[in-house]
C-alpha cells in the first residue's frame, strides 16, 4: 500500500501538555491522544482554539493512558461532533469514568468564560465511546490501519501505541515509566518501527538517586515525635498508591511507627480500589489483587479512607500523630487545602511534598519559604516544617529513555520528539543523535509532517 501517511502535531509540541496527534491517510482520520492544554494561560487559551478538523470527521481516538493533559479534551471533542469509538485500555477506561466527569467539574467551577469548556455531564457522557482494547491484542481498524497497547509502567494502563498502516510502522511512546519503580513494571521493549514518537518530559537529566524510602522514614519518625501530622498533597491516581506502598513497606519493617493513614480525597479512594481490581495488569509490578476486606499491599496498617466532606473535617480534631494524603498535588485545590489551613499553623506539623510544584502554586510557595500563604481570603502563618522528597516522578529520566529507544531492533527514519519543554527535547535530542545517530526533529505546534510510507 502507498497511502500517503500524515501526522499534525495538535499539542505536546514544545510543551509537556494537550497531547494529540492527528494522523490522515486518504481513508482516514485517528487522532493520538486527546489531550487537555493544562498550567500557563497562553497554552490553556489552545483549548478553545477551534479544532483544525471538523470533528466529526475524525474516524476513531486511541488513548495512551488516562493523565488529563492525554485526555482531558475528549468532552469537548465530542461535544464539538465527534462520535467514534475511542480505544483504551480496559483499567484506563475505568480511570476515566473518575477523571473526566471531574475535570469537567473543575472547568465549572473555573469558568472564565461565558461557558465552561465541558460540563461534569459532557464528562460522564463521554465515557459510552470507550472501547476498552487488552494489552498485546492487535486490533485491526480497517483500510490497513492496526494497532497494539504496549505497557509502559507510569500510571495503571499506560501503554505505548503501535499503528500499522500498511507496510509502515509508527510507535507513539505515551508516558514512559521508569525501569526501577517499585510499584509499576518496567516500560515493555519496543519492536519495530518507522517513526517513534517519544516523550522527552525528563530527557536532559537523570533523576537524583536518593533513597526515598530513607527520606520517608526520617520525615515521618520526626514529625511523631513531635505529636505532629504528616501532611501529604499527592494526585489521586497513581501518586497516592504509591505513598501508602512506601509507607506500608516502612511500617512492616518497624522503621516507622504504625500511624493512622487518612486518604482524604474520594478519586484516591476509588482509583486505589482500581489499583486492586487491576492488580494483575501487564504494567503493574505487585499483585495487588483484592482477595478479602483488607485489600492489598496498598492499604496501612490502619488506613481510614475518606469519602464525605464531614469526616474529611472530622480529621481536624484529632489530636495525635497522623499521616493525611490528600489532593490535589500541587495544593492549588482540593481537600489538601483545608488540611494545610489548619495544619500549617503549627511547628509541631510537616508538610511533605513528594512531586514536582508549578510556578504560581501554593506548593511552589511553601517550597520557596512563604511565611504566610492566602487560604480561604485569610493569612495563614506558616510554622509547620516543610519538606520535600525527589525521586518518585512517574516519568522515565534521560537514561530510561534512551534505554527504551534502544530496544528499538533497527534504525527508524525519524524520531519526532514530543511531550517535553526545551531543555528535555533538546537534551535527549543530543543524545540520539550522538549515541544511536538515528535522524532527530521537533516539531512546532500544529506542524504538519508527511511520513513516507513503506
Ligand atoms: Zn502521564
Amino acid at each position: 500500500m502507498n497511502d500517503p501517511i500524515s501526522i499534525q502535531f495538535l499539542g505536546a509540541a514544545r510543551c509537556v501538555t494537550g497531547s494529540k496527534f492527528l494522523l490522515r491517510t486518504s481513508s482516514s482520520a485517528t487522532l493520538v491522544d486527546c489531550g487537555l492544554f493544562q498550567g500557563l494561560k497562553e497554552l490553556r487559551l489552545r483549548n478553545w482554539v477551534p479544532f483544525p478538523v471538523p470533528p466529526k470527521e475524525i474516524d476513531q481516538v486511541i488513548l495512551t493512558h488516562a493523565h488529563i493533559d492525554h485526555t482531558g479534551y475528549l468532552p469537548r471533542l465530542h461535544k464539538e461532533g465527534f462520535d467514534g469509538p475511542v480505544y483504551c485500555t480496559p483499567s484506563t477506561a475505568e480511570l476515566l469514568s473518575l477523571l473526566l466527569p471531574d475535570c469537567g467539574h473543575l472547568q465549572e467551577e473555573d469558568a472564565c468564560y461565558a461557558a465552561p469548556l465541558f460540563t461534569a455531564d459532557d464528562g460522564r457522557e463521554t465515557l459510552r465511546l470507550l472501547r476498552p482494547v487488552d494489552f498485546a491484542r492487535r486490533v485491526e481498524l480497517g483500510n490497513g490501519l492496526a494497532f497494539t497497547y504496549h505497557p509502559t509502567g507510569h500510571i495503571l494502563g499506560a501503554g505505548s501505541l503501535e499503528i500499522q498502516i500498511g507496510a509502515t510502522r509508527l510507535w507513539f511512546s505515551g508516558d514512559l515509566g521508569r525501569y526501577h519503580d517499585e510499584v509499576m513494571n518496567p516500560p515493555a521493549a519496543g519492536i519495530k518501527a518507522d517513526y517513534i514518537f517519544v516523550e522527552s518530559t525528563y530527557g536532559n537529566r537523570p533523576h537524583p538517586d536518593t533513597d526515598v524510602s530513607a527520606g520517608l522514614a526520617e520525615v515521618i519518625n520526626r514529625t511523631a515525635k513531635r505529636a505532629g501530622a504528616v501532611v501529604i498533597p499527592a494526585f489521586a491516581i497513581g501518586r497516592t498508591q504509591t505513598m501508602l506502598y512506601h509507607i506500608r513497606r516502612l511500617e512492616d519493617s518497624g522503621r516507622i511507627p504504625r500511624l493512622p493513614v487518612f486518604i482524604d480525597s474520594p478519586m484516591a479512594v476509588d482509583a486505589s480500589a482500581l489499583y486492586c481490581k487491576f492488580g494483575r495488569e501487564a504494567n503493574l509490578k505487585l499483585d495487588l489483587t483484592m482477595t478479602s476486606d483488607d485489600c492489598c499491599t496498598l492499604r496501612c496498617h490502619e488506613t481510614h479512607f475518606v469519602q464525605s466532606v464531614e469526616d474529611s473535617k472530622r480529621i481536624n480534631d484529632l489530636g495525635k500523630p497522623a499521616i493525611i494524603i490528600a489532593a490535589s498535588g500541587m495544593a492549588a485545590g482540593g481537600r489538601v487545602v483545608h488540611h494545610l489551613a489548619n495544619r500549617l499553623p503549627d511547628k509541631r506539623n510537616t508538610v511533605l511534598f513528594v512531586g514536582f510544584q508549578a510556578e504560581g502554586t501554593r506548593g511552589r510557595a511553601l517550597l520557596d519559604g512563604a511565611k504566610e500563604l492566602k487560604i480561604y481570603g485569610a493569612f495563614v502563618p506558616v510554622k509547620a516544617e516543610v519538606v520535600s522528597i525527589s525521586g518518585l516522578s512517574a516519568h522515565g529520566d534521560q537514561r530510561d529513555l534512551m534505554r527504551w529507544l534502544s530496544g528499538f531492533r533497527h534504525a527508524p527514519r525519524q524520531v519526532f520528539l514530543v511531550h517535553g519543554e526545551e531543555e528535555g527535547l533538546n537534551g535527549l535530542s543530543k543524545q540520539i543523535r550522538e549515541r544511536l545517530r538515528w535522524p532527530t526533529h521537533i516539531p512546532a505546534y500544529l506542524e504538519r509532517a508527511e511520513l513516507a510510507p513503506d
